[in-house]
Order: C-alpha cells, then sequence, then structure tokens
C-alpha cells in the first residue's frame, strides 16, 4: 500500500493522535510538530505534541508552544497522553533511540505508528513510512503530505508561521544543498497565508543574550581549532566554560558554523561537555559524509552535511579520537573541499 493510503486509513476513523519528535528539538522538530499539530486539529483530529526534553527559548514563541509535554519533566502527563493515544506520529527522526528516555514510553504503548523524516537509513519499528532523504526538512514534507491528502485548506495561519520556522532552521535560512525551487514554491505558499515572516527571523535569530552572545565570542577567540592537514576546524567547551557564562540550551546553536566557515576547511565538529557525556555537533561543506563519520564513531546519525553523536568519555579523550579519525580521512576531507 503507498504511505498516504496507509496514512489516509490510519486517519479516517479520527483518532486521538500523538506527535513525537528527537531528543533536543530543534527547529524543524518543533515546527513540524506543531505544524502537524495545528493542520490535524483543523481536520477534526485531536493531536498533542510530546517533546522528549526541553529546548531552547528561541523556539518557545510558535502558535501552540504552550500545549507540548515535555515528558523530562511532566512524565505523568505524558504517560497519560500515550496510554490514550490511538495513533503516533514520529516527526524528524527515524529511530526510537533518537527518542532518549521517551522511547520506552511510545515503543510500550503498541500503538500504530507512522514516521515523516528526512534523515538517512531508518529503523524498522512503524506501520507507515514516508521518508525523504532528499527534503530539506520535515516540515517540507508536512506540507507535502497535507497536499496529498487535499488538506491544504487546513494550512491556517498558525500552521503555516510553524512550518516556514521548520523549513528556514534546517535549510540554514535557504542557504542548504537541499533547497530546491519547490522548496521556495512551499515557502512562498506559506506566506500567502499572510505569516510574518520577519517575525520568525527576529524570534529564531535576533534573541540572543548577553551571556550567550559573551559565550560565542570567547568560543570564538579562545577555543576555536583548526588541524590544517585535515582540512578539519573544531571548537570545544567543557562544562566548566560553559557554566562560566550561564550556559542555557541553545545557547551554542550555529557555532559549528563558524568553524565551517573557514576557507580550506571541509569539515567541522562542535564538542560540548555535560555529565561526563561529551555531545559533537558535525558539519561538512561539500559531499564529505559526517552522517557516516557520526555513526561508526559518535553513535550518532544525521545527513551528509549535518550529523551529531555522543561519547561517554572525557573531553579530552573524545578530541584526541577525533584527532586521529580526521587525519585518517584527511585525502578525502581535502579532496571534498
Ligand atoms: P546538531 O548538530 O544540530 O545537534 O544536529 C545535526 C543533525 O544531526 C540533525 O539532523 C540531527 O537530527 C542529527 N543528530 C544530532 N545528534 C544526533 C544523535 O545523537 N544521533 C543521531 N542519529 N542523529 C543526531
Ligand atoms: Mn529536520
Amino acid at each position: 500500500m503507498l504511505t498516504t493510503d496507509i496514512i489516509i486509513k490510519l486517519l479516517a476513523p479520527k483518532p486521538r493522535v500523538i506527535i513525537t519528535i528527537h531528543r533536543g528539538p530543534d527547529g524543524d522538530a518543533i515546527g513540524s510538530g506543531l505544524g502537524w499539530m495545528h493542520i490535524l486539529a483543523n481536520a477534526g483530529i485531536h493531536a498533542t505534541v510530546i517533546a522528549p526534553d526541553a529546548y531552547p527559548n528561541f523556539l518557545k514563541w510558535m502558535p501552540g508552544n504552550e500545549h507540548i509535554i515535555v515528558y523530562e519533566s511532566e512524565r505523568d502527563k505524558a504517560e497519560k497522553a500515550i496510554g490514550e493515544a490511538e495513533l503516533i506520529f514520529c516527526l524528524d527522526f527515524n529511530s526510537p533511540a533518537r527518542m532518549g528516555n521517551l522511547a520506552e514510553a511510545i515503543t510500550s504503548a503498541n500503538k500504530p505508528m507512522v514516521v515523516v523524516d528526512h534523515h538517512q537509513q531508518p529503523d524498522d519499528f512503524a506501520q507507515g513510512y514516508y521518508i525523504d532523504e532528499q527534503a530539506s526538512s520535515t516540515a517540507e514534507m508536512i506540507y507535502r503530505l497535507t497536499e496529498m491528502l487535499n488538506w491544504e485548506m487546513h494550512i491556517n495561519h498558525q500552521a503555516a508561521m510553524c512550518l516556514y520556522t521548520g523549513i528556514v532552521t534546517d535549510t540554514g535560512s535557504f542557504r542548504y544543498v537541499s533547497v530546491s525551487p519547490q522548496v521556495l514554491r512551499i515557502a512562498a505558499s506559506l506566506m500567502e497565508k499572510g505569516i510574518d515572516h520577519t517575525r520568525i527571523y527576529r524570534e529564531v535569530f535576533d534573541s540572543n543574550t548577553l551571556d550567550q552572545l559573551k559565550l560565542k565570542g570567547f568560543a570564538l577567540a579562545e577555543k576555536l581549532n583548526v588541524i590544517h592537514e585535515a582540512g578539519t576546524a573544531y571548537i570545544a567547551l567543557t562544562e566548566k566554560e560553559l557554566k562560566r557564562f550561564n550556559f542555557q540550551k541553545g545557547d551554542t546553536e550555529g557555532l559549528v558554523n563558524y568553524a565551517l566557515s573557514i576557507k580550506g576547511v571541509g569539515v567541522a565538529a562542535f564538542f560540548s561537555e555535560s555529565e561526563g557525556k561529551v555531545k559533537i555537533s558535525l558539519r561538512s561543506k561539500a559531499d564529505y559524509d559526517v552522517n557516516e563519520l557520526a555513526r561508526k564513531h559518535f553513535n550518532g546519525g544525521g545527513h551528509v552535511n549535518a550529523a551529531g553523536g555522543m561519547r561517554i568519555d572525557t573531553m579530552k579523550n573524545t578530541i584526541n579520537s577525533f584527532k586521529e579519525i580526521v587525519m585518517e580521512e584527511a585525502e578525502k576531507i581535502k579532496a571534498s573541499i
């Protein structure tokens, strides 16, 4: 059966829906999740978004944000909603592990699941899959899915704001290779719903705190390293350094892109330390595949040009291991620049 047919069939009885997103939600996870929630509501379907954990303040302004249940801090409420649900949508991730602590509650609920996602190599855990690795964002895919269901009339102003935010954040403001004429047409139709696109930019990109800018300044002045022989740059911030600048979730967003913007650099990494774990963000400029690197060495995944992962180790060991890996890959990285 075609994906759309499966989804039409599952939605026909107007089931109670849960929409889940990945841990460490980004603009596309929140934007596509809330966008889909509004569209379903306009189609007469009750939907609740559950996020595994907290997300940055610059994503907390989207219409419907107040209805998101954060599993980490509202476990009982989330479990009640999961218990009442008849259908679960998994947006912007393709493996249960990406839900962190929420994974157990969702998978053990034994409800039909549908995945809508643009990451590579999906796990086999759901009844329906709408996967497009070429898509710019899950928000773009939610728009296309809505069209396939002939539900365009359900994309109201609120849904349009959320979907537009997902597209903007996952395309680096319409910069990445994933941007196609179709993406721009979708953005145009969302704009035609009367959204204030300048407000979206302001909320997402012009809402820095002073601490956040100072942390950025410190990271660029003192913590940016270039491994010239491997066409690689990285920034690493320890827990102590993050504390010094009163780190809040989202404060280091985009730092990795500064490392990548250096001429002659093809791969960039950002390391941050928290409670004995080191989280790594990886970016590449051309066809060097950081998804593969994240999968192979850092317990993670993502896309060709943007991926992430984690190590339970010290910062020092993690960086040393990263240096060894990129030195081994040096020829490939440099050839990609
Ligand atoms: P970021 O570096 O912005 O946290 O993530 C970049 C991309 O990598 C996103 O598409 C995100 O979904 C993916 N990603 C980040 N961390 C992980 C991880 O721990 N596991 C997997 N599978 N993907 C990740
Ligand atoms: Mn995404």
